[in-house]
């Protein structure tokens, strides 16, 4: 945005467009002033201005005209270097890699900057402006990596023995003091019946025992090494049927596509009619079809979350070099290692005690025992 190009081809040049470039300057002039992307997306809507979006759908010759900005469209204007002087091309290749069905699927990735190709185009935004906006762009970045709203070790990997359903952690404030807690969802009318009574967890007892447990498994190199053995047994074991069926399957492909190959064969030598080899092709395709729908969806089944060696190789480095300070390891880490450990937590209420279950890749925990909490039961 901020740019047209005029000519084709060798003789294409970018050009100002200085409607666009003039909002492009508000947009940076405002960033750079202290004022937020989502405020100025929202100036932007107020004051119906075409959002980029909408601009190159015009240009494909569609009309659709939303005003609504949306932040990233703010982002992406405040991260174009094009606007300092200098437009990299050929910032992407396409690299192709395994997809979940097992086929060939297309990616972008960035190239390593050296082979950027530089471009001069007008200058739309100052040198001095430009600055100011990234660094504040860059104090952002780091701000929302220190403070993520909430952490919760274990979000999305708990449940509740009781009734089966997950459980949720949740923010709650009494009396001016914020806490959070984990909340089984049997208990929320809006989501199931709400009869569950599973009492409320207190989030930083269940994750200090969470992770406790698993910095225990950590320090005994040796568990790791035989746990994860068993672990790919297992795991090879459960899917050494459906391997076989995948093999089976495909050797069922070849062979009706061979068959395949032959009716035109068939058809020259006027053995058979035109009808007939239609007939027996159409019975061929419906045969292709399923088998390859068939085939997908086992690929698609085998390829369940297992831990690759590769990610086993990053989890005995990190332990290696945590060592004694494993515990200090920053949020990010640790919920790195407990998703790495498909780890999953189920919490059960008895005799007036609330219990942990922790289980992960490297074994089951005994039961943690959770004295009483201070919490909104
Ligand atoms: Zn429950």
């Amino acid at each position: 945005m901020g740019y047209k190009r005029v000519g084709y081809k060798q003789n294409a040049a970018w050009v100002v467009d200085e409607t666009e470039a003039e909002i492009v300057r508000q947009i940076f002039d405002w960033y750079a002033n202290g004022i937020g992307v989502g405020q100025i997306a929202d100036r932007l809507t107020a004051r119906r201005i075409l959002s980029p979006a909408a601009r190159r759908r015009k240009k494909n010759g569609k009309t659709h005209p939303p005003y609504k900005w949306q932040c990233g469209s703010i982002y992406a204007i405040l991260h174009q270097e094009a606007y300092t002087g200098t437009f990299y091309a050929h910032r992407e290749k396409v690299v192709w890699e395994m997809g979940k069905n097992g086929r060939k699927r297309s990616k972008l990735v960035t190239r390593p900057r050296e082979e950027w190709l530089p471009i001069e185009v007008p200058a739309i935004v100052d040198h001095q402006t430009w600055q100011k906006v990234q660094e504040r762009l860059e104090r952002g970045r780091l701000m929302a990596r220190r403070e993520p709203n909430r952490h919760y070790l274990v979000r999305g990997r708990i449940t509740c023995k009781h009734c089966r359903h997950s459980v949720i952690g949740s923010p709650f404030s009494m009396r001016g003091y914020n806490y959070t807690y984990y909340r089984c969802n049997g208990r929320s009318r809006r989501i199931t019946s709400g009869d569950c009574k599973l009492p409320y967890f207190d989030v930083k007892r269940v994750d200090d025992a969470v992770w406790g447990q698993i910095v225990e498994w950590l320090q005994n190199p040796d568990q790791i090494e035989r746990s994860y053995n068993e672990y790919l047994e297992t795991a090879e074991k459960e899917n050494e049927p459906a391997r076989q069926r995948l093999a089976a399957l495909e050797r069922e492909l070849e062979e009706i596509r061979s068959k395949q190959a032959k009716l035109v064969e068939l058809y020259l030598s006027e053995v058979y009619t035109l009808e007939e080899i239609k007939n027996a092709k159409a019975q061929m395709d419906a045969a292709v079809s399923a088998v390859e729908k068939e085939h997908a969806e086992l690929a698609r089944s085998l390829e369940v979350v297992t831990m690759t060696r590769e990610q086993m190789e990053h989890l005995r480095e990190f332990t290696k070099r945590i060592g004694e300070g494993i515990d200090k390891a920053d949020f990010a880490s640790k919920r790195k290692i407990v998703d790495l450990l498909e780890t999953q937590v189920e919490l059960v209420y008895q005799d007036g005690k609330r219990i942990a279950h922790v289980r992960c890749v490297l074994g089951e925990a005994n039961p943690a025992i959770l004295s009483n909490a201070r919490s909104a039961e």
